[in-house]
């Protein structure tokens, strides 16, 4: 067994001017997957119980990000002004936008004792400069983590949401009922469906979701590289489902 690296994420939170401090993995080829899904497949949660598991950094475009909103537009990089510019406005971040803050931030991809990927590659522009980046460093990517769940089973479980107008937490009709329907356990405020969360809307979103990856996960499956795992069940069930995928893939690369 080997140790699993220490992770660190300061470096690709905080951009170009943190150094990662993450030792490397003493596994001879640690762990680098890109994880892919859609809105309500479960995939936050898998990249994290992943990340404990494989000891590897949890690079989230979303939690970059999320981290640089916070921090003061001058201890911003110029990428990433743009890009938070960019969703101030409610547009797309251009592929060269968002390639030019991963590349801020490649020290995380070279250097840590693995990798996963949540929230990039998004298209597959995107696809093809990581790829060009890893070749350059001689890296190879171990997979691409495909979570799959019916249109179905995505609209129940996201149109089963609820939340508190007052306090903003999250309940669901069937896995996390309120005690008493429509009120909140914790403040008693009112419990109401976001706009978002209405089928029609959802739909929406998933179309676009659908459009954007459908190449991306074409150019994976032609590499060879595509891992899909069905998302039923509970996270420790999926969480099972992909790590004996995965230790099937390690036996493979090591045979
Ligand atoms: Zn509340």
């Amino acid at each position: 067994m080997s140790t699993p690296a220490k992770s660190d994420r300061a470096a690709w939170l905080q951009g170009p001017s943190a150094e990662c401090s993450a030792v490397p993995a003493e596994r001879k080829n640690p762990w680098r997957l890109i994880l892919l899904g859609a809105p309500g497949v479960g995939k936050g949660t898998q990249a994290e119980l992943l990340t404990e598991r494989l000891g590897a950094c949890h690079l989230s475009t979303g939690d970059a990000f999320r981290a640089a909103g916070m921090q003061s537009s001058c201890s911003q990089s110029p990428a990433m002004r743009a890009a938070l510019e960019y969703m101030r406005r409610g547009e797309l971040v251009p592929d060269s936008t968002v390639w030019e803050m991963v590349r801020e931030r490649s020290d995380c991809i070279v250097n840590c004792g693995g990798f996963i990927l949540d929230g990039f590659p998004r298209t597959l522009g995107q696809a093809e400069s990581l790829k060009e980046l890893m070749e350059k460093e001689e890296l190879s990517l171990s997979a691409v983590v495909d979570y799959e769940l019916p249109l179905d089973d995505i609209i129940q479980r996201l149109s089963g949401r609820r939340t508190c107008e007052k306090c903003k937490s999250v309940f669901h009709v069937t896995e996390r009922p309120p005690k008493v329907g429509g009120v909140c356990d914790r403040c008693g405020g009112h419990l109401f469906q976001r706009e978002d969360d209405r089928p029609e809307a959802i739909t929406v979103r998933l179309e676009a979701y659908e459009r954007s990856t459908a190449p991306l996960i074409q150019f994976y499956k032609e590499l060879g590289l595509l891992l899909p795992i069905v998302a039923k069940g509970s996270p420790d069930e999926i969480m099972a489902r992909t790590m004996e995928k995965l230790e099937a893939l390690s036996m493979r690369l090591l045979a």
